[in-house]
């Protein structure tokens, strides 16, 4: 608040940042035009003074984990997004997997004594998970431990599935609810604007697709994420536009809970030749996305994805969760060449990230009830050493 005040007190501040950090600090929000003038114009320090005002009068130094581990059933798909590293065409079968529905409940069972809250579910596209095999999935899942949500399949599955059985999509969520699915993850947004989504990944569900369906998911009473996929070919104007288009929706439905930022990477995929933007243009777009979304409650940072150091940087630019211990059962973000390579944090390695940046550690669950507030609990291998310290926000 303070750094926020001298903020807009500044004499020498461009004038159109200025206004907007002052609607900002009214509580306004701000338009599509004054986004893309923020990508454009603010800089990094002015731009964490705002995220950092609005995370912490929405959560304080709250910052939220999970402890979740995910079921890849398959990297083999019919889709070939350009961005993609992860997936291996049909063709090319035998660098690929394709789990059973007894293997994947074998991977639920190894968790039986371990205090998890929730199975992150998502992977591939192929005919044979259709809709019985993801229904019996989710069921026997819950018959098996009904107290682990089940986070399954985003809108590029569902559409596949839902049309290879003749359904429409609220039939098809409908049954999809009463097979056990709680929760939908924020995957397959990717770029909303056609002009993009046309050149990266044109055959898969459209952006009107992923909305629609996520709507009628909020419309049944259920909670759903979302994500963006930047630092490729789109423009700001393209990250606004997809933002907005969110913004609307969550203004009809209140549905979402968490907005990611996906950072391209450009290994092992088709699009090696585009470099990846900065961490800077990282924490920028962190920080972005928390001024212009101004109806989510939340913004997250997948640690495996950017690295732990970021992870923490990212705290003080507007996000204020970093997701879960993963447990190493996730190759999604090793195989585009994130920093993690097995991707696994304890609790206590968890707990020390987010206390060393000054900020309070909390675990939820999959819809943020608090399950435990870390911020007292010391554990053995807790680095007392270090001193705790919050990062200071520069002011221009
Ligand atoms: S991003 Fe998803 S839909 Fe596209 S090729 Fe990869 S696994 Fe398939």
């Amino acid at each position: 608040m303070q750094n926020l005040n001298i903020l807009i007190s500044s004499q020498t501040m461009d004038p159109e940042l200025l206004r907007i950090a002052s609607k900002v600090h009214l509580g306004e929000r701000i338009s599509e035009t004054e986004g893309v003038y923020l990508y454009e114009h603010a800089d990094l320090s002015y731009l964490g003074v705002l995220a950092n005002f609005i995370r912490e009068s929405k959560h304080g130094d709250n910052t939220y984990f999970n402890k979740n581990f995910h079921i890849e059933p398959t990297n083999l798909c019919v889709y070939d997004c350009k961005f993609c590293s992860y997936s291996r065409l049909i063709k090319q079968k035998d660098e690929g997997w394709a789990l059973t529905l007894d293997e994947m409940l074998d991977q639920i069972k190894k968790y039986d004594d371990q205090p998890v809250t929730e199975v992150h579910i998502v992977g591939g596209v192929l005919p044979q998970y259709d809709l019985k095999f993801y229904s019996e999935l989710f069921t026997a899942i819950k018959n098996h431990r009904p107290s682990l949500h089940v986070k399954a399949l985003t809108p590029v599955e569902y559409h596949y599935i839902f049309k290879k059985a003749k359904i429409d999509y609220e039939t098809g969520m409908k049954l999809m609810k009463e097979a056990g699915l709680e929760s939908i993850p924020g995957g397959g947004a990717e770029i909303f604007h056609p002009e993009i989504r046309n050149q990266i990944a044109k055959d898969k569900c459209t952006g009107e697709q992923w909305l629609e369906i996520h709507e009628i998911w909020h419309n049944l009473g259920m909670r759903s994420n979302a994500t963006m996929l930047y630092g490729h070919i789109e423009s700001y104007h393209h990250r606004i536009h997809h933002m907005e288009q969110l913004r609307q929706l969550q203004d009809r439905t209140g549905g979402f809970q968490t907005f990611i930022p996906l950072k391209f990477r450009n290994q092992h995929n088709q699009m090696e030749h585009i470099p990846e933007v900065s961490v800077v243009e990282d924490l920028r777009n962190y920080a972005i996305s928390r001024i212009y979304l101004d109806n989510f409650d939340h913004i997250k940072a997948y640690w495996a994805m950017i690295s732990r150091e970021t992870a923490q940087l990212a705290l003080n630019f507007g996000v204020d969760d970093i997701d879960g211990t993963l447990d190493d059962t996730t190759k999604i973000y090793s195989m585009a060449g994130a920093e993690e390579q097995n991707p696994a944090m304890t609790t206590s390695e968890l707990v020390n990230l987010i206390k060393q940046v000054g900020r309070r550690p909390i675990e939820r669950d999959t819809l943020y009830n608090v399950i435990q507030d870390y911020t007292d609990i010391k554990f053995e291998d807790e680095a007392l050493k270090v001193n705790y310290y919050k990062l200071p926000v520069i002011n221009n």
